[in-house]
């Protein structure tokens, strides 16, 4: 069986053998673009030369990108442990072309690797392409159907709309019609069955996407003659909540419109973690090498068993296998984000970290009965395992592991009294909804990010008033902005060789401060 670590080495032969520069990962954090907080796939630092803004020091490059998917478009949290295939940090593999090669290479050279390199067998790989999209008055992407028509049988090249065959970055940036692969991991039994074409894009645990091949063509920009970024402000701010999530999308479409990229480019990410599952055998990403060494760790350390087979029929067993599988996560997520210089804190990025580390206590608390810090313990397996694909890591082992340790010793010491407090709530809950000032008690009180207050309210069949939580908020923010102006400073500088020195981390505000 061939180790992640080989895996993730043929993809950087393979492509450099077809005249690829192989690149470092940028760092998951992201610090100088207002529209994203987090690199959430590996075309991001490469951005500019999409745009045409600066020019590409190499045509063709390829490497494997630190990801994270836990807020704005792509956000993937509320999946994480409940599936086995989405992550909160994962690697995506790519390989670009800056106005060099298009649909035909990236076609052709994605089917050799999987096909005869990987050697994944043709009869359980389907592909997509664009269908096209009336709205945006978007042509059907008819090269791309017609260079898989080389290579595959057309049962297994489908159509896919906007939602899967369109890649956008965000709300706003470089995009395209795009075309994926798709893995049927089910036994031949259960494929005879039923066709894998049926499950593609619906959610199977055992038929997967793993990569996905952007070709961009555009940049989506604010429309200002609809009003743009500015009505769309006005609108968020009237418009909360989970309803308001599900036409957000809508709203941007009619917002803003698309203007062509100078040249064309190919964008391609393959998640590494599903790839891996998939040639190591496994019905799991967690059942893999990127990840059983942490849930080793994790048994010795809780004296429980991680059973990948638990169902949701057996609850508590179930809900063991979930935390076992947030906890393996959530350590990814947490160390390399602090490791690029993002501590948890109270606002912004920092407070996304703060919300995930959180989230994990509660879940070893709760459902792995374990009473003390836990996830500090889980750095170094991380730091080896790591150690030359992201050497910033081992780098910064202990200071890494320091700091999730306060961070899990400051958010213990309310826990137990927030979980009494919330069963009080739900307790005297009417109509089925959490009220905003509880959700808000919750959170300023007991440190309960609003995310952690909604699982558990979903755990009991309940809502949250978001609305209301959020009316609260802006209340007591402005009080604040009332009493004080004060300066939330998070950021760690990190220094050529990769060591660091503290730039006003505040410890005291750490300790003693939840929220
Ligand atoms: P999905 O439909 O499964 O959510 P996606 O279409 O959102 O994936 P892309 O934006 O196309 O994903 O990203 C490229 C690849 O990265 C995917 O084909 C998949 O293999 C991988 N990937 C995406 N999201 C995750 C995640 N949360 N965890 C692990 N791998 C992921
Ligand atoms: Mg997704
Ligand atoms: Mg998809
Ligand atoms: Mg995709």
């Amino acid at each position: 069986m061939m180790t992640s670590a080989e895996i993730r080495q043929l993809f950087m032969d393979f492509f450099r053998n077809k005249g690829h520069e192989i690149v470092p990962s940028a760092p998951i954090v992201v610090k100088n673009d207002p529209t994203l907080l987090f690199t959430n796939a590996g075309m991001n630092q490469f951005k500019d030369y999409f745009l045409g803004n600066k020019k590409a020091p190499f045509p063709r490059v390829a490497d494997t990108q630190k990801c994270l998917r836990v807020s704005g478009k792509h956000n993937d949290l509320e999946e994480v442990g409940v599936d086995t295939y989405h992550h909160t940090m994962f690697e995506m593999l790519g390989n670009w072309s800056f106005g060099d090669y298009f649909k035909k290479e990236a076609i052709a050279w994605s089917w050799e690797l999987l096909t005869e390199v990987y050697k994944i067998p043709k009869d359980r790989l389907y592909v997509t392409y664009f269908q096209g999209d009336a709205t945006e008055n978007l042509a059907k992407d008819e090269e791309a159907f017609n260079e898989w028509s080389k290579f595959v049988a057309p049962d297994r090249i489908l159509p896919g709309n906007k939602k899967d065959n369109f890649w956008e970055m965000g709300d706003t940036g470089p995009c395209g019609p795009c075309s994926e692969i798709h893995v049927d991991c089910r036994t031949d039994e259960e494929r005879k069955q039923q066709s894998g074409a049926e499950l593609v894009n619906n959610d199977h645990p055992q038929v997967i996407e793993i990569w996905n091949n952007v070709f961009m063509q555009f940049n989506r920009i604010w429309n200002n003659e609809k009003g743009g970024l500015k009505a769309f402000t006005e609108w968020q701010e009237k418009n909360k909540g989970e309803e308001a999530k599900e036409l957000r999308g809508k709203k941007i479409t009619e917002l803003t419109k698309l203007e062509s990229l100078p040249a064309k480019h190919v964008d391609t990410g393959m998640g590494f973690e599903r790839l891996v599952r998939v040639l190591q055998g496994k019905q799991s990403n967690y059942d893999s090498d990127v990840f059983t060494g942490t849930l080793a760790v994790i048994e010795q350390i809780t004296n429980k068993k991680y059973d990948p087979k638990a169902t949701p029929g057996t609850i508590a067993d179930w809900h063991q296998a979930v935390a076992f599988r947030v906890l393996a996560d959530h350590i990814r997520a947490i160390s390399f984000t602090i490791a690029d210089g993002q501590l948890p804190s109270s606002t912004g990025a920092g407070y996304v970290i703060r919300r995930i580390l959180r989230r994990a206590v509660r879940y070893y608390y709760t459902y792995l009965d374990y009473k003390q810090p836990l996830l500090h313990q889980l750095v170094p397996v991380l730091a080896t395992q790591f150690k030359t694909v992201f050497p910033e890591l081992q780098q910064q082992q202990d200071f890494v592991a320091k700091v999730i340790k306060e961070e899990e010793e400051s958010f213990l010491r309310t826990l137990e009294k927030g979980l009494k407090k919330i069963d009080e709530i739900i307790a005297s809950t009417k109509n089925k909804t959490i009220n905003g000032s509880a959700a808000f008690e919750l959170y300023d009180t007991y440190g309960f990010p609003i995310d952690l207050t909604r699982l558990i309210a979903r755990e009991n069949n309940l809502e949250v008033d978001e609305k209301g939580f959020d009316a609260e908020m802006q209340q007591q923010k402005d009080r604040a902005r009332a009493a004080t102006a004060i300066s939330a400073e998070d950021w760690v500088v990190l220094s050529e060789n990769g060591s660091t020195s503290f730039v006003g981390y505040d410890h005291t505000q750490a300790e003693t401060k939840v929220v």
